[in-house]
């Protein structure tokens, strides 16, 4: 084929839709109950539910708030605690699904997770579920989770979906300890099969307060082995936006025939998960990849607490209202907390001069938990803004996301 006419993938992908205007997503903790206890519980998660959750009228009218953004409609996560725990779980979907949401389901490994309660959900309406597996052996995973007997639940959940015609999402948290399981989980995920492989970057708030970061050279690595094993199953990150950074570089280095190692200044830590990823033939460089997409806290994304609190995100918690008492449209629209994370240009820090700021903008989460400001620089990033050789060809792929 001419030159003139080849067309190479978009490194990163940009939102169909003014950010501004309507999210992307739309994430609703149902419920902070949860039997489990696991150790990086965002909504640090308890046994028995808040009687200030939610009522099903009311979670309905959130529905309705949500339809009220418009069409496209938003994509609708029923997350926890465990949704399970809510008796009218399968009533939402139907009634979600009524009103032209799809809604998706994020729930916990529990004895309520079974072949029968996933064919209900489905049944109910729900296309999509995620699953957590943070560790590829029982040993792992259920440390993890606090649970003895987790892992192996999660895996027959796992099947039970695919029998029941759920599309499945894997969420995996990365944490010094787990890190170099994952190219075991990347097998997994690519041998059982799964709509998107989301690997989750950890917040220090809740219980993750207590587990060992990554620095932010071990971020780079992980960050560049994903990139590499995304030639063969779909992966995308959770709070670590300088993914779609990592993903732009590559482009342009890879046109420019540029070996990234080196200048991109990768450690023992990225080669080593290199080298496993090679040995399982997770790396085939001719397939195509799923570009990062735009969303970030406040931009695209919007987090609704069980008892009806609006924030940008589950893991920033900055309130904004609640949709008791404000319909969801006017808080994501016109809140000062959302407006003012959707200007690039309110960064500060090294995200403040950073030419990828409009691109990327860094894990607004995780700066609000390190330094308590939400606009600081992502203290995950090794980037040095302005030091990446090939600002021309960087400019000419951020125009064309
Ligand atoms: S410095 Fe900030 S904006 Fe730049 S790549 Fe890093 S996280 Fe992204």
């Amino acid at each position: 084929m001419p030159e003139s006419t080849t067309r190479r993938p978009r490194p990163v992908r940009r939102v169909r839709r003014d950010v501004a205007a309507s999210p992307f997503i739309v994430i609703w903790e149902a419920t902070r109950a949860c039997p489990l206890a696991c150790h990086h519980c965002r909504a640090e998660a308890r046994t028995a539910r808040d009687p200030a959750e939610l009522t099903t009228d009311e979670a309905v009218r959130l529905m309705r708030q949500i339809t009220d953004f418009g069409r496209p409609a938003p994509l609708f996560v029923i997350t926890g605690g465990d949704p399970f725990e809510r008796p009218d779980l399968y009533d939402l979907i139907r009634q979600a699904r009524e009103l032209g949401l799809t809604p998706a389901v994020s729930p916990s490994a529990t004895p309520a997770l079974t072949s029968a309660s996933l064919t209900r959900l489905r049944d109910a309406g729900a296309t999509v579920i995620s699953l957590s597996l943070d560790g590829a052996s029982a040993e792992r995973h259920d440390d993890f989770r606090g649970f003895d007997g987790v892992f192996g639940r999660t895996l027959r959940a796992w099947q039970s979906a695919h029998y029941a015609g759920l599309r499945v999402q894997i969420n995996t948290t990365v944490t010094r300890t787990s890190m170099m399981d994952l190219p075991d989980i990347a097998r997994l995920v690519r041998d059982r099969g799964a709509l998107l492989w989301s690997v989750f970057f950890l917040i220090p708030t809740g219980r993750g307060r207590s587990l060992a970061s990554l620095t932010a050279q071990e971020c780079e690595d992980v960050l560049n082995f994903l990139y590499d094993i995304g030639s063969t199953i779909p992966v995308k990150t959770t709070e670590a936006h300088h993914f779609r950074r990592v993903a732009l570089q590559r482009h342009v280095l890879e046109t420019r025939g540029v070996d990234h190692v080196e200048a991109l200044g990768l450690g023992a830590l990225y080669r080593a998960l290199r080298r496993r990823a090679e040995r399982s033939g997770l790396i085939r460089p001719s397939r195509t990849r799923r570009p990062p997409i735009d969303v970030n806290s406040g931009r695209g994304l919007v987090f609704v607490s069980h008892t009806g609190e609006v924030s940008p995100s589950g893991f920033l918690p900055l309130p904004a209202g609640n949709v008791r008492d404000l319909p969801l449209t006017e808080i994501y629209r016109t809140s000062p907390v959302f407006t003012s994370l959707r200007d690039p240009g309110l960064l500060s820090g090294r995200c403040g001069d950073c030419e990828f700021r409009a691109a990327c903008g860094g894990s607004r989460s995780r700066a609000f938990a390190v330094s308590g400001d939400p606009l600081a620089e992502e203290p995950w990033c090794a980037y040095v803004p302005g030091s990446f050789p090939y600002q021309d060809d960087l400019a000419a792929g951020l125009s064309a996301t």
